[in-house]
């Protein structure tokens, strides 16, 4: 009898500590892991001055000759964990009448970001609006399109290649990553630059994956407009016509599949989708 209970107990005893280790497996498992993965914030930064636009010249089918719409310039800033990335630079404090009013450095300081705090720049295109304040972010690891960055480069660079602000990463002073293609710039899948040639060479899009807000993709300039994005509309000083259509097939595409938020950087009503500076979405 004694040894019965003996070997009753010791399967008590087992059958307990194998229930308390299962339940501290599920009460502590989801909350260990919230805790270990980096919390990831969107936020847009005013990066140019609007300005009211004829958008004739950005669709070459002849749509929208008398559309007048107002033009925004965006850039956008990731936080994750202790990283910052930013996304675009805008136009340069010197631009003229779209010229930012407050510089990027200056709203980041509004938040307590120094410039050397940006982890990484990401590049959508070489265009003006898109690269003029890059110079403010020596620190940085320069992210950038193959494409772009050889016309960047080239000895007589592509028309609309903003060259002066990569002076520091062309003599070889900054960090560069020269994209092909896709980069997962975490390596979590929670921030990918997408590649979407065709309005320039090496043109990239972004997609950020957010906890609460969920899936955001942000165009750079593969479209300008909502009524160009409808209608597959072609700038028509775009580098590659065939090339767009098919980064708009892929972008659309993945879009629909991830049910994302697009953004679309110069449209008023599309930057609208996320809170003035310095709110932010997570
Ligand atoms: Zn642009």
């Amino acid at each position: 009898m004694t040894s019965n209970l003996y070997f009753y107990r010791q399967r008590l005893l087992k059958l307990s500590t194998l229930f308390a280790l299962t339940c501290s497996a599920l009460f502590t498992g989801p909350q260990a892991a919230a805790q270990s993965a980096p919390e990831l914030s969107l936020a847009r930064l005013d990066c140019g001055t609007p300005v009211p636009m004829v958008v004739a010249r950005f669709n070459d089918t002849f749509a929208f000759t008398d559309k007048k719409l107002t033009f925004t310039f965006s850039c956008y800033l990731i936080n994750r964990g202790d990283d910052y990335f930013l996304w675009d630079t805008g136009h340069a404090m010197t631009a003229g009448v779209p010229a930012p009013k407050v510089s990027i450095v200056d709203q980041l300081a509004q938040i307590n970001v120094k410039p050397e705090q940006i982890k990484y720049v990401g590049i959508s295109h070489y265009h003006a609006d898109h690269t003029g304040q890059a110079n403010s972010f020596p620190g940085a690891t320069l992210l950038i399109g193959k494409g772009d960055w050889e016309g960047i480069t080239a000895p007589k660079p592509n028309v609309g290649a903003n060259v002066a602000p990569f002076a520091h990463w062309i003599s070889g002073g900054g960090k560069l990553e020269v994209l092909p293609g896709d980069k997962d710039v975490f390596g979590d899948g929670t921030v990918v630059i997408i590649n979407t040639p065709g309005h320039t060479p090496g043109h990239h899009s972004l997609l950020v994956k957010l906890a609460s807000a969920g899936n955001v993709l942000i165009t750079g300039d593969l479209t300008h407009f909502q009524e160009n994005y409808a209608n597959n509309g072609v700038p028509s000083f775009n580098y590659h016509r065939g090339d767009t259509l098919a980064s708009l097939n892929r972008f659309k595409t993945a879009a629909a599949n991830l049910k994302a938020t697009v953004i679309i950087q110069h449209d008023a009503r599309d930057v609208d989708k996320l809170p003035a500076w310095p709110g932010f979405v997570k």
